[in-house]
Formats: structure tokens, sequence, C-alpha cells
């Protein structure tokens, strides 16, 4: 596909939004984003200073007890004209994606319906956040509840799904009546820079929506979770900056939202349908090349069809097209940055040292940008690294069990607790495993289950909270009980 890069990129804003206006930098820095396939530079971005974040938030507070106090009608329409122009801008959007952060075009257009679909989601939650009125049990008094906005959130999102992180948040914050500083990602601010523009263009009010990219991420964290103004951080990227920022958060006793690392078992049982379980074992692995928080990370399979499992996803996964994300042909793009390769790197040669086999990849690929050969493990030791850590790559270790109960008991021996897959065709024991299994979401005979309309977290060490779904509106909002006197007493 031939693409005007400087074109596009010529449309993103590359300043900081604060209140009305994209302005530079205080201290005039900015840091280059580099395109991951090719090494080369696509653009500079203003690098916001810790002043900087302070005047975004100085602009959020300005406007949030107007923007608390606008009808949720009109914010629910803000929200549905954003859903409108970002799938008018879809092909934008993808390629700015594709170009930033390396996926193949196909996907990133996945993620613009995806990502698109949680300002529709949040513009029809925007108008369903009931409240409650009842007499008390001895039916003296009455209890009238209400949802009230939270007030100012920071935040903060990861490089892995530029536009989906972004409004899914965002989404949420606006219906329920709260004012924004968003810091996406240093590897990829283009995407939340074109989609701040998209919401002013949809008529989100100045000072709403606030964004600060910086090549420092904690000269914005650290003054934003300091200010007594700040009511709520939601985070997603790793769990070790997840832990950093829930302590600085415990200063001000924030709320927080926590979307942070997983290590997805992916259980296939020997009743299970093997040619949908390695469809569904293409999507929970390889989407996104790995780099997703619900990627499989090990793939659990029943001692009986684990040949033949094992077989036919080598086949697969050999079969992918590995290259630049913009290329037609193309079914597997870069890794995001050197750093990714070598952490993948390292992680599979750990295998093969204890042992394990690699079936297809277990290499780099030499050339220009980041790219790392699409694999499967087999024979991989339960002790090995990539059983136990993140992998966030083309990489798929396969185990065996015997037992429903080993699987179980496999699965759940991990500190993460984020997306988990079952294959079975037997009800009972796809009960049983949701029953047993200690994660925020389980997959029954499906490899890709995130939508906006359902509530997507974890448990444990992968955080706390929910995105999207009702229960995704509610993060940004706290509870105010009212109690009533007894209305018949004089
Ligand atoms: P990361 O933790 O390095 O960065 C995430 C965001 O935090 C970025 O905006 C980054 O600039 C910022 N950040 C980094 N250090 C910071 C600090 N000290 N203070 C404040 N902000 C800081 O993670 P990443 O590499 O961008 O993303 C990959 C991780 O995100 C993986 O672990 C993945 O599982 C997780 N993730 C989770 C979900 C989920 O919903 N659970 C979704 C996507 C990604």
């Amino acid at each position: 596909m031939s693409v005007n890069v400087e074109a596009l990129v010529a449309k993103v804003p590359t300043g900081l939004l604060i209140g009305s206006s994209w302005r530079p930098s205080s201290s005039d820095e900015v840091f280059d984003v580099i395109n991951p396939a090719t090494e080369e530079k696509l653009a500079a971005v203003s690098s916001a200073t810790s002043e900087d974040a302070v005047a975004a938030l100085d602009a959020a507070c300005a406007v949030q007890q107007q923007w608390a106090a606008t009808s949720p009608r009109e914010r629910a329409e803000i929200l549905r004209r954003a859903y409108e122009l970002v799938i008018a801008r879809a092909d934008d959007f993808a390629t700015l994606m594709t170009l930033e952060m390396g996926k193949p075009l196909a996907e990133s257009h996945g993620e613009v319906v995806y990502g698109a679909e949680f300002l529709r989601w949040f513009s029809e939650e925007a108008v369903r956040d009931y409240g409650r009125y009842h007499p008390t049990p001895e039916g003296k008094n009455r209890v009238l509840v209400a949802r009230k906005p939270v007030g100012p959130c920071l935040l903060i999102t990861p490089w892995n799904f530029p536009l989906a992180m972004a409004t899914r948040k965002a989404g949420a914050a606006i219906a329920a009546g709260c004012t924004i500083v968003l810091k996406p990602a240093r590897l990829t601010p283009l995407t939340s820079q074109y989609f701040a523009q998209t919401m002013l263009d949809a008529g989100l009010p100045a000072g709403v929506l606030n964004v600060v990219p910086s090549a420092s991420a904690s000269a914005i964290s650290e003054p934003l979770l300091a200010d007594q103004r700040l009511r709520k951080l939601s985070f997603t990227g790793s769990t070790p900056v997840g832990k950093a920022l829930l302590a600085a958060a415990a200063q001000n006793v924030l709320r927080t939202s926590m979307e942070l690392g997983g290590n997805a078992p992916f259980i296939v049982f020997e009743d299970a349908n093997i040619a949908e379980a390695v469809e569904g074992a293409m999507g929970a692995k390889m989407r996104n090349m790995g780099e997703a928080c619900t990627a499989a990370n090990r793939f659990l399979v029943h001692e009986s069809v684990a040949e033949e499992f094992s077989a036919r996803l080598a086949a697969k996964i050999g079969a992918l097209k590995v290259g630049n994300g913009l290329d037609s042909d193309t079914t597997c793009g870069p890794l995001i940055e050197q750093k990714a390769v070598d952490s993948v790197s390292e992680l599979v040669q750990d295998a093969l040292a204890r042992g394990a086999r690699a079936m297809v990849g277990g290499h780099t690929i030499n050339g220009s940008g980041y790219f790392y050969a699409p694999t499967v493990l087999v024979d991989v030791p339960r002790d090995a690294r990539v059983i136990r850590e993140e992998i966030f790559g083309p990489v798929a270790p396969v185990l065996t069990f015997t037992t429903e109960r080993e699987a179980v008991q496999l699965a759940n021996s991990t500190e993460y607790g984020l997306a988990s897959y079952v294959f079975t065709s037997d009800t009972s024991r796809a009960l049983r495993m949701a029953d047993c299994l200690e994660f925020g979401m389980m997959g029954l005979n499906v490899g890709v289950m995130s939508n906006a309309a359902a509530p997507f977290g974890g448990v444990k060490h992968s955080g706390l909270g929910r995105e999207g779904a009702a229960e995704g509106i509610a993060e940004y909002t706290y509870t105010q009980y009212i109690g009533v006197r007894d209305p018949y007493v004089g």
C-alpha cells in the first residue's frame, strides 16, 4: 500500500493539549517517534515537563464543575459524534497505528472499530448511570443514593493498543462527567494526539481533555499524584510500574483503576474441537504480535492431543508472513523496539537451554526493524522463564497435563490473574473451570474476547477495577448516600 506518511503525520498535532490550545512544551524539548518496522523517524512530539503537567491539571480543574453539570445527554452526544468521526477517519487512525506501533494494517483497522466502540458504548451508558431511592427497613426514613463524577483524572496508557486504551478510559471518564489529563505512551503518542484532536472536532469543550506526551513519564505522574486536586488515576501498563504508581497514589488516597500485566493460560482439553482450538490459539497468541496483556502465554494441552495441537499450531504460525505492517500480505509485524526483541530472545534462549525444542522460529530476524520470528516451543520445562514471565512477543510455549486438576493447578500457579482460555466441549467441565480459575476473564472456546460491552480486568497482580461494560463508567463515579427524613413526619 502506498502511504503518504508526511501528509498523514502533518495532520497530527505535535504539541501539548492544555485547555483550548495545542502548545509547545515549556522546555521546548521534543522527542522522536520511531517506526519499528523501519527504524525511521516519523515525527518529533513536544515533551511535557512537570510544569506543563500541572498546567494541564489546572485546565482540567478549571472546567470540572461546569463539565460535571452538563446533562448526560450532552456528554452522550459528544461521544457519539466522536465515535462517528473516528470511524470516518479510520484509514488515518489505522495507518498511524501501524506506522508508530507496527501491527499489520488489518489489525489496526480492527483496533479502530474496537476503540471507537468504547465511545459509542459510553455514549449509551452516559444516560444510564442510575441512582436509587427506597425506604429504610423499619420504614421510617428514606435512602437516596446518587452517583457523582469523581473529578479530575490522570489517565496513563500503554503503547500496544494506542487508540483503544485511550478511548476505553477517556470514553468512560467523559461519560461520567470527569475531566482528564491523558499521558500517552512515549513510543506511540501520535494516535492519542489525533484522537484528542478528534474529540475537539466532535465538540468536546476545552479543558475537559488535556494531553501531555512526555519523554519522562515520572515528570508527569509525580507532581500530579502529589496534587490534592487530582481525584483518580487510571493506569494500563506493566505490573512493576503499576505497583509504584499505587504506592504514590496512596499518599492522597486516590481512586485507582489498574490494568496490569498477564500470564494467560490457554487450556486445551482432550474433548476440545482441535481445529477450533488452533484457530482460537492464533487469535489469543498472535494478535498484536503477542504484545497484548491478554495474550496466551502458556499453552496447557492434554497429553493425548498435544502432538496434534502443536503440529497444527506450528504449521499456522510458521506460515505467518513477517514484515512491515503496511504491506498487505503481512500477518505479523515488528515488535515495538529493540529492547522488546532482546527480552523475547532471552526468554526463548533460556527455554532452549533448559531442553525445550523450537518447532518453528526461535530466532531474531536480521535487517532493519525490530523483528522476531513467530515461534512454537514444545517440551518446555515448567520452571522455564517463558512460562513464568509475560512474553509480550510471538512465542507460543506448549506444556502438557494429564488431569483436569493438574490443569487448574498449573494455570493458577502465577501471580497474575488477567485472561485465561479454556477449550472443551463438556459444559460441566467448562463451568468447573470458571469456578476454579483465578482470573478476571475466561474465554470459553474463544481466543479473542475483548469487547466494549464486557467488564475487562484482572485479579491478583493483574490489577484492580474493570474497564468497559457498566462497570467501566462506575470506576469514574463515587456513591453519595443522602439520608432522608421520613416525609410523613410533620
Ligand atoms: P509500561 O508500564 O512501561 O508503560 C505504561 C505507561 O506507563 C506508559 O505511558 C509509560 O510511559 C508509563 N510509565 C512508565 N513508567 C512510569 C512511571 N515511573 N511513572 C508513571 N508512568 C510511567 O508498560 P508498557 O510497556 O507500555 O505496556 C506493556 C504492559 O502493559 C504489559 O505488561 C501489558 O500486560 C500491560 N497491559 C495491560 C493491559 C490491561 O488491560 N491489563 C492492557 C495493555 C497492556
